[in-house]
């Protein structure tokens, strides 16, 4: 019996774990590693059919989007996972593929130009539709056999809608060993959701550490801090730009809205309008408004039974074609715009961001994780002026992170739920965290006298006798992405005084000649000096 880690180990996205029980191989998650964690372009490390089983946790691109890369490559086993992962699977991994194929169109243009080979997509449509074909749905509470000396029980990890915990039961000869994956732990308290189970027992527990070092510090009153802002915003007369996660992210902000509207909390313009524009964003908004029987926490179970909607209110629009997308630049009225991608990095986030960052009078509010080297990230950091569609935009817009919203629990309730197995496990492998916070978790667990490591990359653990078979390597980062594309904030600085010059010159028409021929001396000296 033998564990195997096959990604985010000492990382946060790539999520995919091997156990091995009678020589029958499963797989929990085949998740996509994304932006610094990213390696080896994607490739699976495994030949597609020494996989038998694949489990998924939950709809998330890092945990669900090799998916379709293990069964183009040949992988003809069982996929199973929740009804509504399966149902948010079907959106997000069409929405991957789609990039997936888009960056590949993009990489062979340039390359075409410079004479490179072509290169092909990490996978297709085509192979998203097959991978969704293949989905098998259980629900949370069953207890089934997956196959000899195997049984499996999905539960509530109250992170995103269909989102589980895995309880795997593996008997090899006469040991029984009960292993415990947390999947990505939800935030209590999260709208729409249920707060995570918790779990009693277990020999092992794989186990996610995002906010393994931190605590949140959510407003007082979500909606009433939104609303605030809000007001402020549009009584300037701006609009309000929500870079925002399509799934799960979104809905949360609908779900908020709703109440604000339905509370008069806006007073300045209490029929605001709200505008869903992203085409996967819209897709998930559907997912959330069908049936969701046993999916819901209590407040929504009552929403909906006091006939309400939970994401419709008047005023809401979801768009569809790019025309209406477009149509909203036109419209001067104030209104929120909640679009996609969350970091910014893609879709049509960019284009309101180029219509409405140079506007002293809007907000761009940020209401998730923005990671290194995205362009969300490069704002939040204050960079005075930004490149999209290959023009200079600067930017006068009020920059907001607003926190509060996380999907994810903290450091407090990952220990609360750890510290709920009575006995202690044997061993938790901490993994889903950056290298130092996994590293530090572990330790924190240690200290409290929970047997606690974070495994490397291809860490091999032999689970009969709790003990480590290979070691694991750390991996070299890809270099072409993340950190190395990023300017520096330095060089952020340095950009925003080269306008203050162009500013300082722009204004110095009508001085004196002899002013101006010492201003442009000392200019070129300097330069020279750097050139
Ligand atoms: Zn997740
Ligand atoms: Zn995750």
């Amino acid at each position: 019996m033998k564990l195997t880690f096959f990604g985010a180990a000492h990382a946060v996205t790539g999520s995919c774990h091997c156990l091995e029980v009678n020589g029958k191989k499963i797989l929990i998650d085949c998740g996509l590693e994304q932006g610094k964690d990213e390696h080896d372009d994607n490739t699976l490390d495994f030949a597609p059919n020494y996989i038998d089983y694949v489990l998924i946790t939950h709809a998330h691109i890092d945990h669900s989007g090799r998916l379709p890369l293990l069964v183009k490559e040949g992988f003809n086993g069982r996929i199973l996972t929740t009804g509504l992962t399966a149902q948010l699977m079907s959106v997000m991994l069409r929405d991957s593929a789609h990039i997936q194929e888009g960056d590949a169109n993009w990489h062979n243009q340039k390359g075409k130009r410079a004479g490179l080979p072509p290169v092909e997509p990490l996978y297709t449509l085509m192979d998203a539709e097959e991978a969704i074909h293949m989905l098998e749905t259980v629900e949370y509470g069953w207890l089934f056999d997956l196959c000899e000396g195997v049984k499996v029980r999905f539960t509530d990890a109250g992170h995103l809608l269909g989102s589980s915990i895995l309880e795997i039961w593996a008997t090899e000869g006469e040991v029984t060993k009960k292993i415990v994956f947390s999947g990505d732990l939800g935030n209590e308290a999260q709208p729409i959701i249920r707060d995570p189970s918790f779990v009693d027992t277990a020999d092992y527990v794989v186990m996610e550490s995002t906010y393994g070092d931190r605590n949140h510090e959510p407003p007082e009153s979500y909606a009433g801090a939104l609303a605030e802002l809000i007001d402020e915003v549009f009584s300037k007369g701006g609009n309000i730009v929500i870079p925002s996660f399509a799934v799960g992210r979104t809905q949360e902000l609908l779900y908020y809205l709703r109440e604000i509207k339905r509370d008069g909390l806006v007073q300045s313009l209490p029929s605001f309008k709200v505008y869903v524009d992203s085409p996967l964003a819209t897709e998930a908004t559907k997912i959330y408004s069908g049936n969701l029987r046993g999916y819901l926490d209590d407040d929504a179970i009552h929403v909906i039974q006091g006939g309400e909607n939970l994401f419709t209110f008047p005023g809401l629009t979801l768009t569809q074609s790019t025309e209406e997308s477009r149509a909203l630049n036109d419209d001067k009225t104030p209104k929120i715009i909640i679009s996609a991608s969350g970091m910014c990095d893609a879709g049509r986030i960019r284009h309101h961001l180029k219509h409405n960052l140079w506007r002293p009078e809007c907000a761009v509010v940020f209401v998730g994780y923005q990671g290194e080297g995205t362009l969300g990230r490069r704002l939040l950091e204050g960079a005075r002026s930004v490149k999209l569609f290959g023009e200079d935009i600067s930017v006068r817009a009020k920059v907001v992170n607003f926190k509060g919203l996380s999907s994810h629990a903290d450091r407090d309730h990952l220990l609360e739920w750890v510290g709920h197995f009575s006995p202690r496990p044997q061993q938790v492998f901490v993994v889903h965290g950056d290298s130092e916070v996994t590293e530090l978790f572990a330790h924190d667990l240690n200290q409290l006298g929970i047997p606690a490591h974070a495994p490397l990359y291809e860490e091999v653990y032999d689970l009969t006798t709790n003990c480590m078979l290979a070691k694991g390597v750390v991996l070299e980062v890809k270099k072409t992405v993340g950190s190395a594309a990023a300017p520096s904030a330095a060089y952020l600085r340095l950009q925003g005084v080269s306008h203050d010059l162009a500013d300082l010159i722009s204004r110095s028409r009508g001085r004196s000649n002899k002013d101006l021929a010492k201003l442009a001396e000392q200019l070129k000296q300097v330069m020279e000096k750097w050139a």
